[in-house]
């Protein structure tokens, strides 16, 4: 900000430079000859001004720059632009930030019309000396002026066609002369009394062929401006449009480049940051005050299913909104969005309501319009919906800095899940999603840790499905593996979440960690799961239904085993018992137990001799 603020300065040094040489050389008579040499004084002087500047400048150089052999300046710019990029506060981009530099660049505005009315009257001698810019209503107001007279109408708005000024606008502002006015001043409109006015000349400020203002000096005196003051007037007008043109110019390239320089901040933001939530935040930070909308709403696509979830919800009602799940159906206003991918943005319905996202949403009237944006680069994975009450609300500018910020959350939020699949991918299994073999020796050691040092118990379950290969042989592999997904499922769902560990042990066999769980917790617990799995039934390929089971052996550790390797072993050995005991049921380790066991059993069967392998029960 500091470094533009510096620029704005040097960019008015040579336009009031050029305002003082025009001053010499219009100042006529005896020092118009003195005009040319005055101003290359001026200019050389202006320079010589500058050369302190930008040897300062480099003696802030770094050694590195006169080693590389760039030049200093260009390293400073690039510093500079990096200093800026880092300072820009996120508030540039809201609504409240530009009405405050629209109302600062105003008042730059005055002042440079200030100097050229200060100009004008050093060169020539008048009654009031005004600067007209247009009004909305197509006529033109005093925006500075300078008078002889305590009678000025500031509020005057002259209309073309209306009054002696007005005569001449009609068709356009134009070069304006009269010599001998008779009328009295008021017919001037911006007297309030009559001044005595008898000489008036204007002529129109013109910028790339366009009107857009007018100076007007007058006299008491008739025939008091020759034409030599005309051409002066003339020029002045030229050179005070430039400098009021370039002043807007320039506010809006600064109010673009701050708000780049946030844009560029906040994809650093979301480039550096390794979680979704983190940049859902931020976007919910920033959106609600740099597009000015009623409500938005930020949903995200589940990618297992063809749901999705209002992750961020700002605006009316949006506690109803915030974390609903939709079914991506294309019957709602965001299913269609989903299914097209497309920026979009258009009118509200005026005869119905149109359903955002589900059908017990709040219907809220008086919003006119919407924006939409999709989040994802090649598929549509989440949404940023803004309504707005007004209609036509998002303009070219809205849309246009929305796609950058949006594109650019998509693009971090891809690279996110897709780090976080590849971690999965390491600590998971690939059919069933629970936790792989390499994961459960870690999460095994993690639970011993914590059961030493807070000397709770811990059990192990090993569990094996029974005559899995022949549910393999009889009706596909593929068949298998859709029961191996259902079964990891009600075993995950068995346990308590974030408390205990439901791993793929390996093939048809997996493993529960449950942490401070007894022997007896432990039981409970796997023939809870062993009726459950009892008592579900599979539909085959074929349409059949079948049913399936499940042996389970319990370790405790602490009880049964002092290393992980032995409490595995035990585990082991006890649905090695329940397998050889007829299989559907639980067994618990038993000290000294080796082979054949008939110790605590709970199971649905009753056989103590090991049964034939046979085919699953249909
Ligand atoms: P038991 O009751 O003694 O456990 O009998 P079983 O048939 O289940 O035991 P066995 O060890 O003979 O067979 C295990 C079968 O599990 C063999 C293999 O085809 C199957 N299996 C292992 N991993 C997978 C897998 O990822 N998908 C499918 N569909 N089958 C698998
Ligand atoms: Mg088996
Ligand atoms: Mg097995």
């Amino acid at each position: 900000m500091m470094q533009l603020s510096r620029l704005l300065g040097h960019v008015w040094v040579p336009v009031g430079l050029c305002g003082a040489c025009l001053l010499s050389y219009y100042a006529g008579g005896g020092v118009a000859a003195a005009g040319v040499p005055l101003s290359i004084v001026m200019l050389t002087g202006w320079l010589l001004w500058l050369a302190p500047w930008a040897s300062a400048r480099d003696d802030t150089g770094d050694e590195e720059s006169h080693a590389s052999g760039e030049p200093p300046l260009l390293r400073h710019a690039q510093r500079d632009v990096d200093d800026e990029v880092s300072d820009v506060p996120l508030s540039v981009l809201g609504t409240a930030y530009r009405r405050r530099e629209l109302e600062a660049i105003e008042q730059v505005v005055d002042a440079i019309l200030d100097k050229c009315i200060t100009l004008i009257r050093a060169r020539l001698t008048g009654h009031t000396i005004a600067i007209l810019f247009p009004t909305a209503d197509g006529g033109y107001r005093i925006r500075r002026y300078a008078s002889a007279s305590d009678h000025i109408n500031e509020d005057a708005v002259i209309y073309p066609g209306v009054g002696v000024i007005g005569s001449f606008l009609k068709d356009g502002l134009k070069q304006l002369k009269l010599e001998d006015i008779v009328t009295d001043s008021m017919t001037l409109y911006y007297y309030r009394k009559d001044a005595g006015i008898r000489s008036l000349m204007a002529s129109p400020i013109v910028v790339g062929g366009v009107e857009r203002g007018t100076i007007i000096v007058d006299s008491t005196e008739k025939k008091h401006f020759t034409d030599e003051d005309h051409a002066f007037l003339s020029t002045m007008a030229e050179v005070c449009g430039q400098a009021v043109y370039y002043a807007y110019l320039y506010n809006e390239h600064k109010l673009d480049h701050t708000r780049l320089m946030a844009m560029s901040s906040t994809e650093k933001y979301f480039f550096q940051n390794h979680d979704i939530d983190a940049v859902f935040d931020r976007m919910a930070e920033i959106i609600p005050f740099a597009f000015p909308c009623a409500r938005m709403t930020i949903s995200l696509k589940d990618p297992e299913a063809n749901v999705a979830h209002i992750k961020r919800a700002w605006g009316t009602d949006a506690g109803a909104f915030a974390d609903m799940e939709f079914a991506l159906d294309g019957k709602t206003l965001a299913g269609i969005l989903y299914a097209k991918n497309l920026c979009f943005y258009r009118n509200f319905s005026t005869d119905r309501y149109e359903i955002r996202y589900h059908e017990k949403e709040p219907r809220t009237r008086g919003l006119g319009s919407f924006l939409a944006f999709p989040i994802g680069v090649e598929e549509c994975k989440g949404l940023i919906l803004l309504e707005s009450q007004g209609k036509d609300a998002f303009g070219h500018s809205s849309r246009d800095l929305l796609s950058r910020l949006v594109t650019s959350a998509g693009v971090a939020i891809e690279k996110i899940q897709i780090l976080k699949q590849t971690e999965s991918m390491a600590t998971h299994d690939g059919l069933t999603g629970l936790y792989n073999h390499r994961q459960f020796q870690l999460l095994l050691k993690e639970a011993i840790t914590r059961s030493i040092r807070y000397k709770d118990p811990l059990a192990l379950v090993i569990c094996d499905i029974d005559y899995f290969k022949r549910v393999n042989d009889t009706y596909g592999h593929r068949f298998g593996d859709s029961v191996l997904v259902e079964i990891a499922g009600r075993l995950g769902k068995s346990i308590r979440e974030g408390i205990d560990v439901a791993a793929r042990y390996g093939g048809e066999e997996f493993a529960l960690i449950l942490e401070k769980t007894d022997a007896d917790r432990a039981l409970e617990t796997t023939e809870r799961i062993r009726q459950g799995l009892e008592r579900a039934t599979f539909q085959t390929p074929h349409g059949k239904e079948i049913t399936i089971s499940m042996s389970f052996g319990i370790a405790v550790y602490g009880k049964h085993a002092r290393t992980q390797e032995s409490l595995i072993q035990r585990a082991d050995k006890a649905l090695y018992a329940a397998k050889t005991n007829g299989r559907n049921r639980s067994e618990l380790y038993l000290s000294g137990d080796t082979e054949l066991h008939v110790p605590r059993v709970s199971g649905g069967t009753t056989a103590a001799a090991p049964r034939r392998k046979g085919t699953a029960r249909s």
